[in-house]
């Protein structure tokens, strides 16, 4: 009897046992799952980032090949209004013929033929004549910084500044031939001085009452505006 019912106690200890081990068992079993599982997650997780960080990669190659783009488009666009591709580097002529005035006299006077720019620009507004919206001569659009050249040969009646027209400069050519060139950002001559014909007088800006970087030219004649198309040779 005791030894049965100490067998059976035995026997009772032993599943106990046996179970205590199996439960054990089992949870290491679900904790390494959990731990496997949670391992699968974080890799899912690395490769979903991954993933986006390739996307990331491809739009900012996309970004990158659209501004290449846009900065053709861009030079092509300066081309096609004549504007200099290079306008941003450190390209510096010295002006021509500033070596002093010797030798050159009033016989050096021409005519105003010569397009007002080293470039065409683009013409935005024409002469108009009349009272009403009047425009004495071309506005021509041309970048900040480009090259103003005599149109034609003579004498500096006045390089100033003035509220309207800027920084300007106003030639005599003689023959009843004047020429004006206004809104420069910078003016090369003085009052007085000798230029000859394509002489660089002033680079573009835009001083006094301009909205945009542009060369807005005149040419008188007996102090009447002549329409410049009509007699300079164009671009
Ligand atoms: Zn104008």
């Amino acid at each position: 009897m005791l030894l049965a019912e100490g067998s059976a106690n035995a026997r009772n200890y032993e599943l106990t046992v046996t179970h205590a081990v199996l439960v054990s068992l089992a949870l290491i079993g679900l904790i390494s799952a959990g731990y496997v599982a949670g391992v699968a997650v974080t890799t899912h997780r690395v490769d979903i980032l991954s993933d986006s960080l390739a996307v990331q990669a491809e739009g900012i190659q996309a970004l990158s090949t659209h501004i290449d783009t846009v900065e053709a488009r861009y030079l092509r666009i300066a081309e096609l209004f004549g504007a200099r591709a290079n306008a941003l580097s450190d390209l510096w002529l010295p002006p021509v013929g500033r070596d002093g005035n010797s030798g050159r006299s009033v016989a050096d006077e021409t005519r105003p033929t010569s397009w007002p720019l080293t470039e065409r620009g683009f013409v935005t507004q024409a002469l108009i004549e009349g009272v009403v919206g009047e425009h004495p001569g071309l506005d021509i659009a041309i970048p900040t910084g480009s090259y103003i050249r005599a149109a034609g040969g003579g004498l500096v009646l006045e390089a100033g500044e003035d509220p309207l027209y800027g920084r300007f400069v106003r030639l005599d050519h003689g023959d009843g031939y004047g020429s004006l060139y206004a809104h420069a950002s910078a003016t090369f001559v003085e009052t007085g001085d000798l230029v000859r014909q394509n002489e660089v007088i002033a680079l573009s800006g835009s001083t006094g009452r301009s909205t945009a970087p542009h060369l807005h030219f005149e040419i008188l004649r007996n102090n009447e505006p002549v329409d410049p198309l009509t007699i300079l040779d164009q671009p």
